[in-house]
């Protein structure tokens, strides 16, 4: 593979897979994303890559052999006992016991433990189906059976890359990847997220040993300031670290419409994040995350894969790439009922720009300040 190479990580198994009627994660994303990707002419078979099944030797590079043991035992019983629920957090409310619990996850770090192979080289990689970064070494934890992104950090590191920046702009902290690399001098994790928000952790204190740096914003937060984080704090942090390789986070639940946060971006947001880091390193992979709008997250990571080919992104969809969105049902949501035409129709949010709060520009003050920005 060449330093410019740029590869998209899907596989079937994503559609149609269920965490059940009432769960968040009932709606279709992967699945909507390449068959829009594919249907724009956008994902030629020479740029896509299917993920395989990480085993279970492959995943206790970060997991418990007892824990994965657990995992593979509930898709083949499809019940667990009150034990292993209390003892892995399988089978709650939040990860329940559904019929790809082993297979979904362990191809979704499949693929991001191929990715760090991969990107050895130089490139970039865009896995929509990794980012599941609550998953914690032996334990489930908010929708996240396994931690991909750590797997596919430790994959990159096993082939020889040494400095890494992980950046998280999902709408919630990523717990699991901050105690997957508390107190690497060679990582730096910088995570924008919600504040008050579930899983509660990731204050504006809270470095976990110095590597990491987090930004917890107010609800509605809008496309100005994060731009202004965009410039004033990401950019220069990863440029001073110069890493070898970049991992984003590029959830679809800090956008608008999602049902899950109040933050307020376009996905506008997004893209221009995920074009301003690609020059910062050889190497780059680009996961998904959470996102529970079914059209805001085909159209967010549609666009993300788009940016990072250089493809331009029409204002119209053509039809067939409209039928693509309009044969998603987003069945028990009010917002699934009456899906504004835009949401069929376009890829490109109208942008959601608004005032810079102050608590905002004193939280960027002090992390400047903590980190030696100035
Ligand atoms: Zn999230």
């Amino acid at each position: 593979m060449k330093g410019g190479f740029t590869g998209f990580i899907g596989s079937e198994i994503y559609r149609g897979s269920s965490y059940g009627a009432w769960h968040p994660l009932r709606v279709p994303r992967v699945s909507t994303v390449m068959d829009l990707t594919r249907t724009l002419g956008w994902l030629g078979s020479e740029s896509y890559i299917t993920s395989p099944r990480a085993k279970p030797a492959a995943l206790s590079h970060w997991h418990d052999p007892s824990y994965l043991a657990a995992l593979v035992k509930a898709e083949a019983e499809q019940q667990v006992s009150t034990e292993t629920r209390d003892r892995f957090g399988l089978g709650t409310h939040s990860n329940p016991v559904y019929a790809e619990i082993f297979r979904r996850p362990a191809t979704g770090a499949g693929g991001s433990i191929l990715a760090g192979e991969l990107l050895a080289q130089g490139g970039v990689i865009h896995h929509p189906a990794g980012g599941t970064h609550h998953g914690m070494p032996a334990r489930a934890n908010g929708f996240c059976y396994l931690n991909d992104p750590v797997l596919g950090i430790l994959s990159l590191r096993r082939n020889g890359i040494r400095r890494i920046v992980y950046i998280d702009i999902d709408a919630h902290h990523p717990d699991g990847v901050e105690m997957g690399l508390a107190g690497d001098p060679e990582t730096l994790m910088i995570s924008v997220h919600e504040e008050r928000r579930w899983p509660f952790t990731g204050d504006l204190g809270e470095d976990a040993g110095g590597s990491a740096v987090n930004l917890p914003v107010p609800r509605g937060l809008n496309d100005t300031e994060m731009a202004l984080i965009r410039e004033t704090l990401i950019l220069p942090l990863v440029d001073r670290f110069a890493p070898e390789a970049i991992v984003l986070q590029c959830g679809a639940d800090a956008v608008e419409e999602d049902p899950l946060s109040q933050l307020s971006l376009s996905n506008n947001a997004h893209w221009e994040i995920v074009a301003a880091l690609r020059p910062l390193a050889p190497r780059y992979l680009v996961l998904g995350g959470g996102g529970y709008n079914p059209w805001s997250v085909g159209r967010l990571w549609t666009g993300v894969w788009a940016v990072l080919n250089g493809i331009e992104i029409p204002d119209r969809l053509p039809p067939e790439g409209e039928a693509v969105l309009r044969a998603i049902a987003w069945d028990g949501h009010r917002l699934g009922r009456n899906p504004p035409t835009h949401w069929f129709t376009t890829l490109r949010d109208a942008p959601r720009d608004g005032a810079i709060r102050s608590e905002l520009r004193d939280r960027l003050s002090f992390l400047r300040q903590r980190e030696g920005l100035g």
